[in-house]
């Protein structure tokens, strides 16, 4: 099938691409590489260009002709979007809303939407599913909500079929070691406290240690980067057999403190890195855990590495080796189409 893929060159979007890659799939990657890289790309063609950049976007769309879009680039740290909402607004719902007209141009109808648990806020039920009261609480969540809507509305309106899929807290890397997470400033947990054991950062802070759980850290549920990217394939399968556009929670239904995950990355590393409790950063949610039942009866999802010390692990072999593995994958020739020429 042909997929025209957004932030394809990003953490999440190689993932997945591999995996469709993988299934012989023709894959076409629009990416602005502001945060991802061309060595991530391991199957397809990349165009490097911005969702803002209109003309050039519906000569593409037009030109590849796709039967389904997965849409990844976007903005998505929660505490920027505190400071730089129009960024946010920007990123996530203009570029988004210049990505459907091209899309509604090209007479293409399926849409595969990362969304994130960021829409539920402090959610009113642990673990929480798809029905609860959408509230959230910082501007990234409400922009992933904004979005959520106007596909919502165009499915109602028009003959447009999507699936929304909420990620909840997303780490790892792939299980092969091929691929990893590439952030020059990371701002996630997990990474950051690889790199404090990597030696790559004095110490980890702890952003806020009085919040209402059992060891005063937020809690989140950590899932592997590979079964969100079989979430994927398997969304986009139900979507394409059944053209029912529907929102799907993405998560394994565990949480862990900060304190877990900081005690699970000394054991996985075994280096005692310093840590030290600091003030509480703005826009985050005490705890978010997910409900993935839909998703599981739904497209048949079924997690593979529900494992914190496994998410670590596959982590921290990929900061070790990394870039050694970029250097590898840099020096091959891939196709890669500037601003599409
Ligand atoms: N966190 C922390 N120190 C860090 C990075 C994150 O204490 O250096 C906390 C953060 O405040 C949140 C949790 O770890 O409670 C997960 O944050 P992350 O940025 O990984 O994901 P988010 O839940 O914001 O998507």
């Amino acid at each position: 099938m042909k997929i025209f893929v957004t932030g394809g060159a990003g953490y999440i979007g190689s993932h997945v691409i591999k995996e469709l890659g993988r299934e012989g799939h023709d894959l076409l990657v629009f990416d602005n590489l502001s945060t991802g890289h061309e060595w991530a790309v391991l199957y397809g063609k990349l165009i490097t260009g911005d969702l803002s950049d209109k003309l050039l976007l519906n000569e593409v769309m037009k030109e590849f002709r796709p039967e389904a879009v997965i849409h990844f680039a976007a903005s998505i740290q929660v505490e920027e979007s505190v400071r730089e909402p129009m960024l946010y607004y920007k990123n996530n719902i203009n570029n988004t809303l210049n990505l459907l007209e091209a899309m509604r141009a090209a007479e293409v109808k399926n849409f595969l939407y990362s969304s994130s648990a960021a829409v539920y806020g402090i959610p009113v039920k642990v673990p929480v599913d798809e029905t609860v009261e959408l509230r959230p609480i910082n501007p990234y969540g409400t922009t992933k909500e904004v979005g959520e809507s106007i596909l919502r509305d165009m499915s109602v309106a028009h003959d447009f079929h999507y699936i929304a899929l909420r990620y909840f807290n997303v780490a790892g890397a792939d299980v092969q070691g091929r691929i990893g997470q590439a952030y020059s400033k990371p701002t996630h947990l997990i990474t950051r406290a690889l790199k404090c054991a990597k030696g790559e950062a004095k110490k980890l802070s702890i952003y806020g240690t009085d919040y209402p759980t059992t060891d005063g850290t937020c809690v989140r549920d950590y899932i592997h980067i590979d079964d969100i990217a079989s979430a994927h394939v398997q969304a986009l399968a139900y979507l394409m057999d059944t053209g029912e556009s529907d929102v799907m929670n993405c998560g394994y239904g565990h949480g862990f403190s900060v304190r877990d995950v900081v005690s699970a990355v000394k054991k996985v590393t075994a280096i005692n890195f310093p840590v030290e409790e600091a003030e509480r950063r703005a826009g985050d949610p005490p705890v978010i855990v997910a409900d993935s039942g839909k998703l599981k009866a739904k497209t048949g999802w079924e997690p593979r590495h529900n494992d914190l010390e496994f998410i670590i692990r596959t982590a921290w072999e990929w900061e070790l080796n990394s870039v050694r593995k970029i250097k590898v994958l840099s020096s091959k020739a891939r196709t890669v189409i500037r601003n599409g020429h």
